[in-house]
């Protein structure tokens, strides 16, 4: 039987510390949920990848006239401007619209918005340096990056984000100087993989999902030591009982550098994914107050099979056909269907920045969805025929393709 306060006790203790992809902390988050999943009975396998992290340095930024410091957390991978720094006219570029960028070069933009790919590549070589505002004024900057590869390909624009009350207070600098220094490296990362092999239908696999990574120097408890856990405790749950189907769940690394760890797993397991017939991602969770919801990337017949399942539950999931950036993505686009589940909650706010720390993780948090997805498995590793046809369907393709198409080179 699922256990609520158990898997809010692993989201606690997984929340603990931050768990960046290649840091100690991201081991110490592998090296417990192995454990949790080996005293539940699972062999468990380490698979590892190479993935590109950044180390920060320092970042630091003052407004020249009039003077004073702002506070800023870097965004990974997007440059360094030395020891000296960079300095330049401060411009309110808003989303970078043309209309607001000046011909001229040298300057610092202050956006109201992360730049996307086609607008990064526009400021490269004219902005000196990018300011990024919060676009929630109850937000502390955002820990996050862009994928390494714009660098490469766009070349160097160091950026920071500071909160939106200090975007304001920086309307009224004429000057600003910015002092960012970061490192590259690549380094090796681990997904954890255990599995309970079926009774009738072996070569059938049902695949449970989450990422145990975190963004930098962010202790990740909803997003995704909530996840993470709920994963490892539905295989918990699961371990004792014997079914027709493979049970496999899969705890990634390096989602918050773009969904590395599916992207490796995919890769590597190329031959074999037409096994694979559900994949089940779980991102957000854990959090006590908030709603259940579902996003499908797949099959008409999976939401509505989803739908039915949640009435008869009593559960009021708030289910959409569309596409979540989050590990299930890596899957839809090899057309395997993606059953996405997470917790819209009041700390969802604080994703990506230092106060998602694990403050509000309870049971509550687990209490209807945690049993009602665990009865959901049972029904699928069990059946004699899958409900759902393993396809996901032209629409939603599409939408995967323009995700991905979104921030890949
Ligand atoms: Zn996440």
């Amino acid at each position: 039987m699922f256990d609520p306060s158990y898997a809010a006790s692993l989201a606690a203790r997984l929340a603990e510390k931050p768990r960046f992809t290649g840091t100690p902390g991201e081991r110490r988050g592998a090296e417990i949920i192995s454990g949790e999943l080996k005293a539940a009975g699972y062999d468990v396998r380490r698979e590892g990848f190479r993935v590109e992290t950044y180390r920060v340095v320092e970042a630091r930024l003052e407004s020249l006239n009039p003077s004073f410091k702002v506070p800023c957390s870097p965004v990974g991978f997007s440059g360094e401007t030395g020891e000296e720094g960079v300095e330049g006219d401060l411009v309110y570029i808003e989303g970078a619209d043309p209309a607001l960028l000046p011909s001229q070069s040298g300057w610092i933009g202050l956006s109201s918005v992360r730049p996307g790919k086609e607008e990064w590549r526009e400021l490269v070589g004219k902005a000196s340096g990018l300011v990024i505002a919060e676009s929630n004024a109850c937000r502390l900057p955002s820990h996050v990056s862009i994928p390494y590869e714009w660098r490469e390909k766009y070349g160097s624009l160091p950026a920071v984000y500071v909160s939106y009350s200090d975007a304001y207070r920086l309307l009224g600098s004429k000057r600003v100087r910015l002092v960012l220094r970061q490192e590259y490296r690549r380094s090796l990362a681990f997904n954890i993989v255990a599995e309970k092999r079926g009774y009738k239908y072996p070569d059938e696999v049902i695949l449970v999902t989450a990422h145990y990574d975190s963004v930098r120097g962010v202790r990740g408890a909803i997003d995704n030591a909530g996840g993470a856990a709920f994963a490892v405790a539905l295989a918990r749950a699961l371990a004792q009982g014997e079914f027709k189907r493979t049970l496999r769940v899969a705890l990634f690394s390096g989602e918050e550098l773009g969904l590395r760890g599916s992207q490796a797993y995919v890769k590597k397991h190329r031959d074999e994914l037409g096994e694979i017939k559900l994949v089940v991602n779980l991102d957000v969770h854990g959090d006590a107050i908030g709603r259940n919801a579902s996003v499908v990337t797949g099959p008409k017949e999976l939401r509505n099979y989803v739908e039915s399942k949640a009435k008869i539950a009593g559960l009021n999931l708030q289910v959409s056909e569309n596409v979540m950036s989050s590990d299930g993505t890596s899957f839809a686009q090899e057309d395997i269907p993606a059953l996405n589940f997470y917790r819209s909650c009041g700390t969802g706010v604080y994703m990506h920045t230092i106060r998602d720390n694990g403050r509000f993780i309870s049971e509550q948090g687990y209490a209807l969805i945690g049993p009602f997805v665990e009865a959901l498995l049972r029904e699928l590793l069990d059946a004699e025929k899958l409900p759902f046809k393993r396809e996901v369907p032209s629409d939603l393709k599409k939408k995967v393709d323009e995700y991905f198409s979104r921030w890949r080179v």
